[in-house]
């Protein structure tokens, strides 16, 4: 069983890689802005919780967010036999900690962290197009902004906390989609 942390800042290309890695590895894909933005999509009670933080940049509570994850992860357990990749989870060390927790309960803990590192200017860069593109309301200048502060105080000290463990793989973050996907392999590949 694999399970993989993909890790980065916002715009760093995690949801553009967890498709990669779906396939060759029979792995089920757990984002939690995706699963948060269908709430809100159907919406749902925690849509409506969700999106007054979303549409401020700032992090839903760890303990909704755990529950949450928790929950996705016990309704999808046949899909996941082979093991999961979590985009966009855990963003805090409280959320790490109760990661490490449900999988000691569920399977064996997190295999590797692949760490997406982009430098701040292209990531703005990058989430404004996004934002023009799909229009995330959360893909604004003003929000961008916000949404990286959140990431450099609450998730980057994530990185320490998985070196001390072993299982950070910095990998870089920018160039090509393939040759980025092609480091990612081999990362991953190292950890079979
Ligand atoms: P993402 O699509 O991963 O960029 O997430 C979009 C937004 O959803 C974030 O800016 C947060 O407001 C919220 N969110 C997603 N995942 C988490 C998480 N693990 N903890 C707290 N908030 C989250």
């Amino acid at each position: 069983m694999l399970n993989i942390v993909i890790f980065g800042a916002p715009g760093s290309g995690k949801g553009t890689q967890s498709d990669n890695l779906i396939k060759p590895y029979g792995l089920f894909h757990i984002s939690t802005g995706d699963v948060l933005r269908d709430h809100i999509k159907r919406g749902t009670e925690l849509g409506t919780t969700a999106k007054a933080y979303i549409d401020k940049g700032q992090l839903i509570p760890d303990e909704l967010m755990i529950g949450i994850l928790a929950s996705v992860l016990d309704d999808n357990a046949d899909k996941a036999s082979k093991g999961v990749i979590f985009d966009g989870f855990p963003r805090t060390i409280a959320q790490a900690e109760a990661l490490e927790k449900m999988l000691k309960e569920r399977n064996p803990g997190v295999s590797a962290v692949v760490g997406l590192e982009v430098p701040e200017d292209e990531l703005v860069e990058r989430l404004i197009k996004r934002g023009k593109e799909s229009g995330r309301s959360d893909d604004n200048l003003e929000t961008i902004k916000g949404r990286l502060q959140v990431y450099h105080s609450q998730t980057s000290p994530l990185q320490d906390f998985y070196k001390q463990k072993g299982l950070y793989k910095a990998i870089k973050g920018t160039g090509s989609i393939d040759g980025i996907f092609a480091d990612i392999k081999a990362a991953v590949d190292a950890v079979l």
